[in-house]
């Protein structure tokens, strides 16, 4: 019988999920779901009269039995019948029911509440989902703080994504209903029941209770379907999980899982526990960290940490939420006309904004790719004014159908360069918008340009291209490498034009009396630039490699080449592809590149040599020496957190700690997996990394404890 059903709901898939509208199924919480009856031979298995005179009791056990697994595959988000048909069962077996009472099977599934709803049907929230009130400044934390002497407030992340009500009726979810306009939201119960993770099916809890939260996307979920989807990628976690819950059919958003996180708890029983956090844990629901403060300066700090851990996190978040602990004294706090008084918002900069896409300007850089730029209107975001992102690609460009003239999102969160992500409504456009279009040949040189890679990116392979040297040189100047701090790229492009400079090696010729001979430099400048090019001569083969922009070899691969017991550039230049790939984690492309580059760039690494300066490895870059009896030999760890020299009080750089942990013998990994032996924590260590290394059984100690032993093994420097 399924399996008939099942092609007619494969027919008719659409229509199945999202038919009947307009029903209110809330104001009666045990209704059948909506449409009229047209019972089929194949559902009904031959005609009531066929039925009853075989075995009532018999037939309405079946029909109940039916009903329970349709329902099932209803909620599961894979509806097996057209609801018509199913309909007709539950009519049925009410009519049986109805004539037979003695007969009601127990439990009656007609009784059972969590009948399917109508995907997207308007209902009424049993209570407003009333939003917060907003603040921005400590001040404001305070005043929440004194209006509540004496009470436990906690502080939590405020999740970016879409705010749910899950209602369980005896035990079990009845409805998952959108947030609407605060008074009324959709249904979604059959997208939440398939897509979302962190909703329970079952409770153990008898009464009806409502529990909300927030579906968001994790970032993790929208990375991975942003890869597998080029051609149609997400524009962000927060418009991927509304559009998820907005879909007519959970097949076509399968790969879209949402993550609840509950935040509220809904109850009229007494025995519910008073805490928010606890009440919602013990009902096995996920909660993003919630922290108990007992005043306002507590409260700012957990607040700060949040801001700080922002980008750490695997969603996304536009501030924190401060609210009493306790229930009773939430619910007795009250609420204003659209607020509730006993919760706060705090909000942070946005990290997202949208702006309009001004022009596309394409930049030649130091490997000679051209990038389009966005130039955009001026917008704050991310705590900073905004006036050029990137748009990545020819191909990201087309995948997002981006043009002149678009209102487009911006995003800058944390370190990362801010990037156009996309359109958020092209119903905007007026037709002004002109279309993004690649240039032919370099806008520097005019040579013309080669597309690589699926991406289709487009390079000018002229290595005497005049935006190419300069940007080289600007890259030789910069902290990574040489770092010739007191020449700025302004000075760098004059140079340039003047003729003066084109290859790194020719900063080292510089003099005094020739940089006084330009306008509008003095004395002191003049002095400090040779001065700042005299301390980079010591740059060593790790820089110097990274100085010198070698396509496709990276920081870390510098960094191995080091530790793989090279002694000058020299040398890896002499190495050849084989001796190269040798090294762990080098490929053949990237030795390849290195071998072609080094080879080329030989005369250059004379006229350095020549010049003064070390291509030799750098004592810093070598191989820690493992004390014999060292703390940590053997040991994988991960460091966490904010390190601090307890001898000193003073900051410790994350690397330079590492550094020592590997004198003693430890092996660095960057994040916490089976093979991790400890978790070093600093200062300020995000819940989600403790919780992850106790679920692995990973041990985690204290930075303090670290110190010590290094104290012991005499691995300190003084
Ligand atoms: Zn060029």
């Amino acid at each position: 019988m399924l399996g008939r059903g099942y092609a007619a709901w494969k027919r008719r898939r659409q229509p199945v999920i999202s038919r009947s509208r307009g029903r209110d199924p809330a104001s009666d919480p045990a209704a059948p779901p909506t449409s009229g009856i047209t019972p089929t031979r194949a559902v009904c298995r031959g005609t009531r009269v066929v039925s009853w005179a075989v075995d009532v009791g018999e037939r309405i056990q079946e029909l109940a039995d039916q009903i329970v697994v349709l329902r099932d595959a209803y909620y599961r988000g894979s509806p097996v019948v057209a609801d018509a048909e199913y309909d007709a069962i539950e009519d049925e077996l009410r009519t049986l029911i109805d004539t037979n009472p003695e007969l009601a099977p127990d439990p009656n599934p007609l009784n059972q509440v969590g009948a399917p709803a109508v995907l997207h049907a308007p209902i009424r929230h049993s209570r407003p989902m009333l939003s917060l009130e907003k603040a921005t400044r400590p001040e404001q934390v305070e005043a929440f703080f004194s209006r509540f002497p004496g009470q436990s407030v906690v502080v939590m992340p405020k999740l970016d994504g879409l705010s749910l009500a899950l209602v369980y009726e005896s035990g079990q979810l009845a409805r998952a209903i959108t947030r609407g306009d605060g008074t009324t939201g959709d249904d979604v119960t059959p997208l939440v029941r398939a897509l979302a993770d962190g909703v329970p099916d079952r409770l153990d809890v008898p009464d009806r209770i409502e529990v909300r939260g927030e579906a968001v996307m994790l970032r993790s979920t929208f990375a991975a379907y942003n890869a597998a989807h080029p051609d149609k990628p997400l524009i962000n976690p927060r418009n991927a999980a509304a559009g998820t819950l907005r879909a007519k059919d959970p097949a076509t958003v399968a790969e879209r899982r949402l993550q609840f996180l509950a935040f509220d708890l809904l109850s009229d029983r007494d025995n519910t526990d008073a805490d928010l956090e606890r009440a919602l844990r013990s009902m096995g629901f996920t909660v993003a960290d919630m922290r108990h403060c007992g005043d306002a300066e507590a409260a700012q700090a957990v607040i700060t940490t949040i801001e700080q851990q922002r980008n750490d996190l695997d969603y996304d978040l536009d501030g924190a939420v401060l609210r009493l602990a306790d229930r009773d004294a939430f619910a007795a706090a009250g609420t204003r006309s659209s607020s509730p008084r006993g919760a706060l918002a705090y909000k942070f900069a946005a990290e997202e904004k949208t702006t309009v896409l001004a022009d596309v300007v394409w930049d030649v850089g130091k490997t000679g790719k051209i990038a389009p730029v966005a130039w955009l209107e001026p917008v704050f975001v991310g705590g900073t004014t905004v006036t050029r992102a990137t748009l990545a690609n020819q191909e990201v460009i087309r995948a997002r159908d981006i043009k002149i003239g678009d209102t487009v999102l911006v995003r800058r969160a944390g370190d990362v360069i801010p990037f156009v992500a996309g359109v958020l409504d092209a119903s905007k456009r007026t037709g002004a918008e002109r279309d993004i279009v690649p240039p032919t040949s370099c806008p520097s040189c005019e040579q013309a340009l080669t597309e690589q890679g699926n991406s289709r990116e487009l390079f000018c392979t002229n290595l005497s291209c005049p935006a190419q040297t300069v940007r080289r040189l600007i890259h030789w100047a910069s902290r990574a490498a040489a770092d010739i701090d007191a020449i700025g790229g302004v000075w760098i492009e004059r140079l340039a034009d003047a003729g003066i400079l084109e290859n790194p090696s020719d900063f080292y010729q510089l003099t005094k009396e020739g940089l006084l001979q330009f306008d509008r430099i003095g004395e002191v400048s003049a002095a400090r630039m040779i001065d700042s090019i005299d301390t980079s001569r010591q740059v060593g083969l790790r820089r110097a490699l990274i100085g010198l922009a070698i396509p496709m070899a990276s920081e870390g691969t510098a960094a191995r080449l080091c530790r793989a017991g090279f002694a000058s550039l020299e040398e890896v230049a002499d190495a050849g592809v084989d001796g190269l790939v040798a090294v762990d984690d080098i490929g053949p492309k990237v030795a390849a590149s290195l071998i072609e580059h080094l080879t080329r760039l030989r005369p250059e690494l004379e006229r350095l040599r020549a010049a003064g300066v070390t291509l030799d490895v750098r004592e810093e870059d070598l191989p820690p020496v493992v004390a014999a009896g060292a703390p940590l030999a053997g040991k994988t760890v991960v460091v966490t957190g904010a390190i601090s020299d307890p001898r000193s009080g003073e900051k410790v750089a994350r690397p330079a700690f590492q550094r020592l942990c590997e004198k003693a013998g430890a092996t660095i990994a960057s994040s916490v997996s089976a093979s991790t032996d400890l978790l070093i924590t600093g200062a300020d260590v995000g819940a989600a990394k403790l919780t992850k290394a106790e679920k692995l059984g990973v041990t985690v100690v204290d930075q303090s404890e670290i110190w010590q032993q290094l104290h012991a093994a005499d691995l300190l420097p003084r």
